[in-house]
């Protein structure tokens, strides 16, 4: 009898699962699906525990639904990618496997062992590799001279005509197999990583992404563009989580998004067509990273931005991480971040401003800082937004351009609901102060006790504005701009 291995990785999921379906295409196939666990490999890619522990259960929930379709799942942990290479030769030896079918993963570092793995099969195994995790296979949108899009509009006036003449369809999950292959005696044993619990925010399960995915549709799509920047609203569809780990796809999101809104295309001026919009920025920079893998080494796009002197202080980088910094939108983010493992967009990009163009530090801080605890971490959109904020990346900020905390807090959080949300010890302190409560005649009275701004914003704007000016002139004068 054929056995066909399918390898899941970033994909933990039945429906929409090319690679998946193809293994399971012929009926008498004996279908095996495998998940190694890296963590040696995650720590030094700086995974969140809390996503870890949410891949976990995830995993645990597609088992289920893989065993009552006669599909066991392998489980094994080992320390990286070189020996989850070697381990997974062996099994194919083990199983007697004809073909391997895995989805593509895009980083660098993953690339790197898949071509090992298929070297190491040396053709006894057919490897079958399928495009997932994006709308559209990364290369498949190219400006006239096959390159890639570096700025975002264009890129997506391509994206669009493509997307309407590839009009990407789901997968349907696979059926039960006739030859069912018995449920394997592995236990899913908690990963050799740090624990800490997901969250009430985040049930396991595609059942759950799938049922969130259809009411944030129907009932939340509409009032999408005018709601998607206040903080203190529910209003954005809180799936990052799920499709960072595949327990979505994005082609799900869009077929879901088409079903509900059939004309989305046409109005662009919609909450359907901004949140499109969004799912394309999503593609974008994963595109990005297969066209620059640089990227996945944490190299600036803009190459003159390399000589920013940035500024070593692990004081002022600290009392950031932790929501200390004096700027309440800024700390009620790092809370609402640090606590949930989830970050509204706005305040991601308000918080990594403000590491980089406040405070000067290194961008890649913000990155590392950002993965180790985001449940929805993912390399390709973090690396983006934090290239964006930097104004390293391509199609990113101007250097020039510098939010000011206070004016976004009182633009995006005009009455501080979402900031005493995070910093209950603002609570008595009247709205008109509470986007600076070191302002406030009464704060010594009611004993207020939250710090003073660590930086003056208006001066840190000025050693910004200078130092990436220097930056620019030396890469200028040295042929690295
Ligand atoms: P929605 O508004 O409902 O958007 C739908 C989906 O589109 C999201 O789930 C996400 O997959 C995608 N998306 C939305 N905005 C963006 C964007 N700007 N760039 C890329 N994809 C986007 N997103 C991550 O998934 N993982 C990260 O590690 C990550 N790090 C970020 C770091 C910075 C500094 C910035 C500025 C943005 C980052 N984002 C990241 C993008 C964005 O903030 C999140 O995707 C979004 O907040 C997730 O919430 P949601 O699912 O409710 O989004």
């Amino acid at each position: 009898m054929k056995t066909h291995l399918v390898w899941l990785r970033a994909d933990l999921r039945l429906h929409d699962n090319p690679a998946l379906y193809a293994a399971c295409r012929d009926p008498d196939a004996r279908v095996l699906a495998v998940y190694i666990a890296t963590p040696e490999q995650w720590r030094l890619h700086g995974m969140a525990p809390r996503q870890a522990a949410f891949l976990l259960d995830n995993l645990a929930a597609l088992r289920h639904g893989l065993t009552a379709r006669g599909i066991a799942l392998h489980y094994h942990q080992c320390p990286d990618f070189n020996a989850s290479v070697a381990w997974l030769t062996d099994f194919c030896r083990r199983q007697q496997a004809g073909a391997l079918f895995y989805n593509y993963q895009y980083e660098f570092n993953e690339q790197r062992r898949d071509r090992a793995l298929e070297q190491a099969l040396d053709g006894q195994v057919i490897c079958q590799g399928f495009d997932d995790g994006t709308l559209l296979p990364p290369g498949s949108v190219r400006t006239g001279d096959s390159g890639m899009y570096k700025v975002f509009t264009p890129f997506r006036n391509a994206f669009l005509r493509k997307l309407a003449d590839v009009d990407p369809q789901c997968l349907p999950a696979p059926s039960r197999r006739i030859n069912a292959a018995p449920d394997t005696a592995d236990g899913l044993a908690p990963f050799d990583y740090p624990r800490q619990a997901p969250g009430e925010a985040y049930p396991a399960g595609e059942d759950v992404a799938l049922s969130r995915l259809r009411t944030f549709c129907h009932q939340q799509m509409q009032d999408y563009r005018k709601m998607r920047d206040i903080p203190s609203q529910d209003a954005t569809s809180r799936l990052s989580a799920y499709l960072a780990l595949g327990v979505l796809s994005p082609r799900q999101c869009y077929n879901r998004l088409r079903s509900a809104y059939p004309q989305v295309l046409e109005h662009a001026d919609s909450g359907a067509f901004t949140w499109l919009n969004e799912l394309i920025w999503r593609d974008f920079y994963r595109h990005l990273i297969v066209a620059y893998p640089a990227l996945c080494k944490h190299q600036p796009f803009i190459g003159w931005t390399r000589h920013v002197a940035w500024r070593r202080d692990d004081v002022l980088l600290a009392a950031w991480q932790q929501g200390n910094t004096g700027y309440p939108i800024v700390d009620a983010a790092m809370r609402q971040m640090n606590q949930t493992g989830w970050m509204h967009n706005r305040l991601r990009m308000i918080t990594a401003s403000f590491l980089v163009k406040d405070l000067l530090i290194d961008w890649r801080e913000g990155e590392r800082y950002f993965i180790s605890r985001l449940i929805d971490g993912d390399l390709a959109a973090n690396n983006g937004g934090w290239q964006w904020a930097a104004s390293t990346g391509t199609d990113a900020a101007p250097y020039f351009r510098i939010f000011n905390p206070t004016t976004q807090g009182r633009r995006f959080d005009e009455k501080g609901v979402f900031i005493r949300r995070w910093l209950p010890e603002l609570a008595a302190v009247p709205d008109s102060y509470v986007h600076e409560p070191h302002r406030w005649p009464g704060a010594g009275h009611a004993g207020l006790d939250y710090p003073r701004p660590i930086v003056d914003h208006g001066s840190a704007r000025q050693t910004t504005l200078a130092a990436y000016q220097a930056a620019k002139n030396l890469g200028l004068s040295s042929g690295t701009g």
